[in-house]
């Protein structure tokens, strides 16, 4: 960890007159658009797509004056100074390449967002990880609240920086999700203290290799104030700790499951322990909190309190704050979800589990599970998967297209293991799942749906994959 070389390029920028291009219309284009635009640039909008939305979005834009270029988002404008991008767009793209050939800065959308705050503005504490992100932010918000403070949960979370920055909310600090993408293009995002939660390969196709997700990730840490939050389980983290230039007197503070040693946060019978801030003179661990406070205490939402309560004890927040605001959070929909009981069998919706580092930490919270599993698998494999769950199956129902993938890899990892394979991809087809699955499970078992693969192939996304299964427990149960 490197300090004292930060040099802050977050100075206010004048858009006044400024030639600036915004890559893609959507949810992040069209605001950014026109914050541009009321500030006084020149503003072109470029997008790939031109379709009935495109031109709807485009209407409205060019009835405030801003060009919009529908149908060619690859040719960067003559005279352009700068580009604001949807973070999706995949940095190998034409426009981006010509930008750099002609020195051009390109910013995603909390890149604008960070240049838009006004001199007084909250400070960030941000949150990234491969899987755990929303979940973590929302505890930390919740303990933030329990703390007194004025916050929110914002960033890749659904609510959008830019509004935030510009609304008329006001806060004392935010809690802010933010993705590899969105990393990638936010070079001058200085956080007061930021935590990775862990890293497995995901998005690779858009990154390009793990060296450069892991890269574009670890930029939350750039710049840090008070603390960088890493996990002791987790090496890679610690090492792009070690990677980051950060403010002098910036803090590495782990977070482990385990017995924390001092400036770690852990775990020692069943207690949440801090021995991160604590005030030395008094004694060398403070008590923040019970396992039992954390809803569900799934290893992994164990580690996720643990990295939230280090980012607000980071800010200053009582320990108090932190067992108040665990014990008030509840998770989103379809994480860890316990649907019902039926005879001793336990139903839990894990949908939002779409990757396979993700079913790990899922399949790992239970000791004995019919799982339901499969999907679109973005090019994962699940040797590791079930070679690290096996001794936990009591059977497998798989759905989805790339099915045959974890099918083969139960056969070479727990050839034991029952295994239905179910090739249909109709409405009808999780009401069958779960059918053969209770029939599959024994008394005090847990049927547990956590795909480790997108749901598009059969889904519209994982929400209405998680609402079918609860919907076909139901039926059971009645
Ligand atoms: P994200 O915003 O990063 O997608 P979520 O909080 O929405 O994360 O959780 C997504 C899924 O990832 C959960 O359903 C669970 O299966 C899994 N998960 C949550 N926290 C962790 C963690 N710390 N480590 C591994 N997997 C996790």
């Amino acid at each position: 960890m490197g300090s004292g070389q930060v040099t802050s390029t977050s100075e206010p920028f004048d858009f006044q007159g400024k030639h600036v291009v915004v890559a893609g219309l959507g949810v992040s284009g069209v605001p950014a658009a026109k914050v541009l635009h009321a500030r006084g640039a020149i503003v072109t909008v470029v997008n790939d797509g031109d379709d009935a939305r495109a031109r709807e979005q485009a209407a409205e834009l060019r009835a405030l004056g801003i060009t919009v270029r529908l149908g060619d988002g690859a040719t960067l404008p003559e005279g352009t100074e700068l580009i604001v991008t949807a973070p999706g767009w995949k940095p190998d793209k034409p426009l981006f390449t010509a930008a750099a050939e002609a020195g051009v800065p390109v910013w995603g959308d909390v890149e604008l967002a960070w240049r838009l705050r006004g001199p007084d503005a909250a400070p960030w504490l941000a949150v990234t990880g491969t899987n755990g992100k929303t979940t973590t932010v929302q505890m930390l918000a919740s303990i933030l609240k329990a703390a007194g403070l004025r916050t929110a949960a914002v960033g890749n979370i659904g609510v959008s920086l830019l509004d935030v920055v510009l609304g008329e909310g006001e806060y004392d600090v935010l809690a802010v999700e933010l993705s590899s993408y969105q990393l990638h293009w936010a070079p001058s995002l200085r956080a007061h203290s930021a935590a990775v939660l862990n890293l497995a390969p995901d998005h690779l196709d858009w990154h390009g290799s793990m060296e450069a997700y892991a890269a574009d990730k670890g930029r939350i840490y750039e710049g840090n104030r008070v603390a960088c939050v890493y996990n002791v389980a987790d090496k890679l983290t610690e090492e792009l700790v070690r990677e980051a230039d950060v403010e002098e007197g910036c803090r590495a503070i782990g977070f482990t499951l385990g017995t924390p040693a001092p400036s770690q946060l852990g775990v020692v019978d069943g207690i949440l322990v801090d021995r991160a801030f604590v005030e030395m003179r008094q004694k060398n661990a403070q008590e923040l909190a019970e396992v039992s406070d954390i809803h569900p205490p799934a290893p992994h939402n164990i580690a996720n309190a643990l990295a939230a309560a280090a980012l607000a004890r980071a800010f200053g927040v009582p320990a108090t704050a932190v067992r108040e605001g665990l014990r008030a959070f509840r998770p989103d929909a379809h994480r860890i979800a316990h649907i019902a009981d039926i005879g001793s069998v336990a139903y839990v919706d894990d949908s939002k589990a779409t990757n396979t580092h993700a079913a790990e930490a899922s399949l790992a919270s239970y000791e004995s599970i019919v799982w339901i599993a499969g999907g679109l698998a973005k090019g994962a494999t699940f040797d590791e998967l079930v070679a690290k769950s096996a001794k936990r199956l009591r059977g497998a129902v798989l759905i989805g297209a790339d099915r045959a993938l974890i099918r083969e890899a139960l056969a070479r990892h727990a050839p034991e293991v029952p295994v239905v394979d179910l090739d249909r991809t109709d409405t009808g087809a999780m009401l069958q799942a779960v059918k053969e699955a209770k029939r599959l499970a024994q008394p005090g078992d847990t049927v547990l749906l956590a795909p480790a693969c997108a749901s598009m192939d059969m889904f519209t996304n994982y929400n209405q994959r998680g609402d079918a299964f609860a919907a076909a427990v139901r039926e059971l149960e009645a």
